[in-house]
């Protein structure tokens, strides 16, 4: 049975503390390793290892940063079927959809790759008499990160990636569920040529995030995860003067225009609503059918939910594993519950799904609702299973007051082949990412990632430009040279001539 330890100062390390979680396979509901829990001590000598190391890192010069970045991300691509596989075993999604996580997270690696141009400053020539002024962008110091389940590769290098490449020191605290694959990373980073204390990772739960999030040497807080813990972070993080940017839950809706391509919208439902079993934050949770369109709609996708292939992760053939923990599964089961009481139409009911040798895992089959109603638990709040609701609505301005209504403001897409409705749509709705015809619009990392709304607290989204200026803080340099010209002391706020 594997044992994850914390990786601190370029090496595994042993914890003395006593505490630790199970991590299971959840395809086979069977418990497959321990993950230790920091204490104390674990979090200081991380964060001592991170300022021993950060004077030397921040004066590294960004091409240097750059090509050790390089280097990891080739080794990303020699080890990308061992962390499908990892991530796969403990997170339960099909190979394809974590060797695609992996990937995008590797697109950061890219991104960052460019961090000497991506930290160019602005220069003003004579801003007064044989005066200059520049603007630069310098590391924060140490930057802390707490990653979901979900992603255990792509959201940690949403954040990791981006904050060392501009200069700082990184302590990653990932989810306890799925430790390995964040781990792994920490070894592949240092094979790659980081020097030891640039990149460490804390194991371990609330204990040690507190102890991270208030501590005075952290300067910033990345987090993503549920929204109840993303504004705890949020509110106890800036109370102890530290950058925020903290992401959440969602509720992710599309909107199906009557003369939309409705195998297009199948599709789209299909594979945004049921891949990776619903546990995605960009996963389409809810589909509003405008005007007459509600009929065809549920008529063609009914089928297409009861045939799903549900299975392990590592089937080739298997379209949507298992979800995360038996704790997560009686959640997903009592919302479906949840939703029939409260009179929504149960069209195809997963509940009750079988497999034959995976008797034990935390499977669910594919859950079908409609009409669903606006005041119903099962749509206002966050199911993040394989569970989707049609709301039936007449015209696209219901549809667009519902989606504004909503507390969650990460993704949405509308389906339409009318160019003035869709830009109405882009232009009015109060979300973060959308799509027109796509249907999960995740922004790629040269964009930066973020929702509104109860979806996203602090000013910066993740990765792209928000990125960099989220990992740097700006300095303005105002200089005269020669020292030649002297006008004496002067009583009054300088103006430039
Ligand atoms: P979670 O909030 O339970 O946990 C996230 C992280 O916070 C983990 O590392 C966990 O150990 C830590 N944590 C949990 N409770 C804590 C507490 N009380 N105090 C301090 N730290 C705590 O989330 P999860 O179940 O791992 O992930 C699923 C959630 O993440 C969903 O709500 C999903 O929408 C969201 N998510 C959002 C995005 C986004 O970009 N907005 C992306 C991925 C996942």
């Amino acid at each position: 049975m594997k044992k994850i330890n914390q990786f601190i100062n370029g090496k595994e390390h042993l914890s003395k503390s006593s505490r630790f979680g199970d991590i299971f396979n959840p395809a086979k509901g069977e418990k497959i390793g321990e993950v230790s829990f920091a204490n104390k001590d674990d979090v200081q000598l991380a964060i001592d290892s991170a300022r021993a190391a950060f004077p030397s890192w921040a004066q590294t010069p960004p091409l240097t940063r750059s090509r050790i970045l390089f280097k990891f991300k080739e080794l990303i691509l020699r080890d990308m079927d061992k962390l499908a596989l990892e991530l796969t075993n403990e997170h339960g999604k099909i190979l394809s959809d974590s060797t695609g996580s992996v990937t995008r997270g590797m697109e950061v690696v890219e991104f960052a790759c460019g961090i000497p141009h991506l930290l160019k400053g602005e220069f003003s020539e004579n801003v007064g008499s044989a005066i200059d002024s520049w603007s630069i962008r310098q590391p924060l110091g140490i930057s802390v990160g707490i990653s979901p389940f979900n992603f255990p590769a792509m959201v940690p290098m949403w954040m990791f990636v981006i904050s060392i490449a501009c200069g700082n020191c990184f302590i990653l605290k990932p989810s306890e569920k799925d430790p390995s694959v964040p781990m792994m990373l920490a070894e592949l980073l240092k094979e790659a040529g980081l020097p030891d204390g640039v990149f460490n990772v804390i194991n371990g739960d609330k204990e040690a995030v507190d102890l991270l999030i208030t501590d005075p040497h952290i300067e910033s807080v990345s987090f993503v995860g549920s929204t109840p813990v993303a504004e705890y972070i949020y509110h106890t993080s800036s109370k102890h003067n530290k950058r925020v940017q903290s992401l959440g839950g969602a509720k992710n809706h599309m909107v199906v225009m009557p003369d939309a391509d409705l195998d297009q919208v199948i599709d789209g439902l299909i594979g945004a609503g049921y891949g990776s079993a619903g546990e995605r934050c960009m996963a389409l949770s809810v589909a509003v059918a405008v005007g007459d369109v509600g009929d065809r709609l549920i008529e063609k996708l009914t089928p297409r939910v009861q045939s799903l292939k549900v299975g392990p992760g590592t089937d080739p053939e298997v379209e949507m594993g298992p979800l995360i923990s038996k704790v997560h599964l009686q959640k997903v089961q009592s919302y479906v519950d949840k939703g029939v009481s409260e009179g929504a139409d149960l069209l195809v009911d997963g509940r009750s799904i079988a497999l034959q040798g995976y008797e034990d895992g935390y499977f669910i089959g594919g859950c079908l609702f409609d009409n669903v109603k606006q005041d119903m638990t099962i749509y206002k709040e966050e199911i993040f299973g394989p569970v989707l609701s049609v709301v039936r609505q007449q015209s696209f301005d219901d549809a667009l007051n519902l989606i504004n209504d909503h507390e969650f403001g990460n993704g949405t897409t509308i389906y339409t082949r009318d160019g003035d409705t869709a830009r109405s749509f882009t232009n009015q709705c109060k979300i973060g990412m959308v799509g027109v015809n796509v249907p999960i619009p995740v922004p790629m990392a040269f964009h930066s990632f973020g929702g509104w709304k109860r979806s996203l607290f602090g000013d910066h989204a993740m990765h792209g430009m928000d990125g960099v200026r989220f990992f740097t803080k700006l300095k303005t340099i105002t200089s005269r040279w020669p020292t030649g010209i002297r006008k004496g002391a002067e009583f009054i706020i300088p103006t430039m001539k």
